[in-house]
C-alpha cells in the first residue's frame, strides 16, 4: 500500500478547521497526542486509534509547561523528518500531523509583564510551582490541575509536571476537537490523570489507554531512551525483571505488597538504580495497597545514570 503523506499543519486556526471540516462530513477524529522522536510504542497508539476513529491526527509538540526549569527540555531529542518518515509507514497512514512552534506565545506585550511578574515565584511551597513557561515569562497562567491523583508517584518529584500534562492536552483537545485521544498505558498514572480530568471536566472525548510496547529485551520504549548508554540500558532492564518477577510471585500467591516491593527494590539498586518510587496502587485511584485483593498495577520509576526510568501498568 502507498504510504500516506499527512497534511503538516504549524498554526492552531488552521488545525481547527482542519478538524471542523472533517467532522462537518460526519467523518471521527482520533488524536494521538506526541512530544515527537518517535518508536514503535507511538506508532502502536496510532495503529489503535485506527480502531476507534476515521481519521488520525498525531501531535507533535515538546512541552515546557510540564519541565522544570532544571529538567531536560533543552536536550529532550528530536528528529521532526525522521518522525514523518516513520508516520508514513504506519498501516493505516496518518492523515494531518500538528507541530505547533509555541503553544505558550499569545502576544508580544504579556511577555514582559510576566517576565517581570515572574521575578516573585517561589520554585515550589508557596503556591506557585514554576514550569519553563513561567520561567521564559509568557504571559500563560491558567493551569489544569487534577488536585489529588497530579500528587503521588512521578508527582512527587516531579511537582510541575502533571499540571503541564492536564493544561497542554485540555489545549490540544480545545484546538484539535477530537473524538477519540489515544494514551500509553506506559505512564500509567498521564492515563490515568487525563481519563478522570475528561471525566470530571465532561470532555466529550473518549479515552483509550494502550498497551505497553518494549524493546526485544524487555525494556520499554521510550524517546529518552536514546541518552542511556549500552551499561545503564542493561541495568535499566532491571525495571521489567523486577515487574516480572513481582507478577509471578503475586500469581504464586504472595499477596503481601510489602514483600513484593522489597523484592523489586532490591533486584534494581542491585542493578545500580536509585529508586525514585515503588508503589503498588489500585488501578483507578491509584491509592497504595497493602495486600492485594483485587486488580492492582505496580508503579515504579528509577534513575540510572542521569536518566529517570518510569513504568507503570504491569497490572498484578
Ligand atoms: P511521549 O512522546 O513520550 O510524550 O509519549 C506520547 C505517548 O506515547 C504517551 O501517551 C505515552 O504513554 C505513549 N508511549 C510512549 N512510549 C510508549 C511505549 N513504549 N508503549 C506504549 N505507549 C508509549
Amino acid at each position: 500500500m502507498a504510504a500516506k503523506d499527512p497534511v503538516i499543519i504549524t498554526e492552531k486556526g488552521e488545525m481547527r478547521n482542519w478538524s471542523r471540516k472533517i467532522r462537518s462530513q460526519g467523518k471521527t477524529v482520533g488524536l494521538v497526542p506526541t512530544m515527537g522522536y518517535l518508536h514503535q510504542g507511538h506508532l502502536s497508539l496510532i495503529q489503535e486509534a485506527h480502531k476507534h476513529s476515521q481519521l488520525i491526527v498525531v501531535s507533535i509538540y515538546v512541552n515546557p509547561g510540564q519541565f522544570s526549569p532544571s529538567e531536560d527540555l533543552s536536550t529532550y531529542p528530536s528528529d521532526f523528518h525522521g518522525d514523518i518518515l516513520k508516520l508514513k509507514s504506519v498501516l493505516g497512514g496518518v492523515d494531518a500531523v500538528f507541530c505547533p512552534k509555541n503553544l505558550y506565545d499569545y502576544s508580544n506585550n504579556s511577555k514582559q509583564k510576566n517576565k517581570n511578574e515572574n521575578e516573585n515565584c517561589a520554585s515550589d511551597g508557596g503556591g506557585w510551582v514554576v514550569s519553563c513557561v513561567e520561567e521564559k515569562g509568557s504571559g500563560h497562567e491558567t493551569w489544569v490541575r487534577i488536585e489529588r491523583l497530579e500528587k503521588g508517584l512521578c508527582g512527587k518529584s516531579r511537582p510541575v509536571f502533571f499540571r503541564g500534562v492536564a493544561t497542554i492536552v485540555t489545549k490540544l483537545f480545545n484546538i484539535v476537537e477530537p473524538d477519540v485521544a489515544v494514551f500509553g498505558k506506559k505512564d500509567y498514572q498521564q492515563w490515568r490523570i487525563i481519563q478522570r480530568m475528561v471525566r470530571d471536566l465532561d470532555f466529550a472525548i473518549e479515552i483509550v489507554g494502550s498497551e505497553v510496547i518494549r524493546d526485544s529485551d524487555g525494556l520499554a520504549l521510550s524517546s529518552r531512551n536514546v541518552h542511556l548508554s549500552p551499561e545503564e540500558r542493561e541495568k535499566a532492564l532491571s525495571i521489567s525483571r523486577s515487574l516480572v518477577s513481582a507478577k509471578s510471585a503475586a500469581e504464586e500467591g504472595q499477596v503481601k505488597c510489602g514483600e513484593l516491593k522489597d523484592l523489586a527494590v532490591k533486584t534494581i539498586t542491585q542493578a545500580g538504580g536509585r529508586i525514585d518510587y515503588a508503589e503498588i496502587v489500585e488501578q483507578e485511584s491509584l491509592e497504595a495497597v497493602e495486600e492485594i485483593k483485587s486488580p492492582v498495577v505496580f508503579c515504579i520509576a528509577a534513575w540510572f545514570g542521569k536518566q529517570h526510568q518510569s513504568m507503570g501498568g504491569n497490572g498484578i
